[in-house]
């Protein structure tokens, strides 16, 4: 029987991270990434890659724009607690987020997805002077210089 194929246009994190669904779903499929750059030459190799949402997004319900962050961080800690973390350059990076004025929602709706998520005290926050408020919290960091040739290497496999 022919095998169907499947042509993907990107090899950021985006279309990498596509073409290694397709092919772990459908595993009769084959599947071709075509972009004019490959890592290390794509936006995505210059992200921090640090998982970290924002104010919600306008027009998304609130609901999607959450399943979509805890499905994130959910499958990139499972990368970082396992054997293939150091490969993939996923990793646990705790740190703050430090604000000039008082955000409208102190508690963001991903604050539970995080690890440990909690208000900076007035003592960290006099290490900032010109910041009023804080977010400490653990999440995860995903270092496209090792995680788009890890994810190569997935597609490549197949
Ligand atoms: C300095 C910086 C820091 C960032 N930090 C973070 C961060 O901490 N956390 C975070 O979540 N995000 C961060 N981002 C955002 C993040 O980098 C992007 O959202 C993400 O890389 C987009 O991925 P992508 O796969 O959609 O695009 P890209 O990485 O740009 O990949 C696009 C692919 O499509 C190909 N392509 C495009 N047009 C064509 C065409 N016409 N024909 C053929 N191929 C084509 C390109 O060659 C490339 O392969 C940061 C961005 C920058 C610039």
């Amino acid at each position: 029987m022919q095998r169907t194929r499947v042509v993907v246009v990107g090899a950021g994190v985006v279309g990498l991270s596509t073409a290694v669904c397709i092919a772990e779903a459908l595993p009769y499929c084959s599947v071709t990434v075509l972009a004019d750059r490959f890592t290390p030459d794509t936006t995505s190799d210059i992200a921090a890659g640090i998982v970290l949402g924002g104010a919600p997004i306008p027009n998304i319900p609130l609901q999607q724009q959450h399943r979509w962050f805890k499905d994130t961080f959910d499958h990139l800690l499972e990368i970082a607690r396992s054997q293939q973390a150091s490969e993939a350059g996923v990793n646990l990076s705790s740190g703050w987020q430090i604000f000039r004025e008082v955000p409208s929602e102190r508690r963001p709706f991903w604050a539970d997805d995080v690890l440990g998520f909690r208000m900076m005290t007035d003592a960290e926050l006099k290490a900032f002077p010109q910041h009023k408020f804080g977010q400490a919290f653990t999440t995860v960091k995903c270092e496209c210089l090792f995680y788009l040739p890890w994810l190569e290497k997935r597609t490549v496999d197949r």
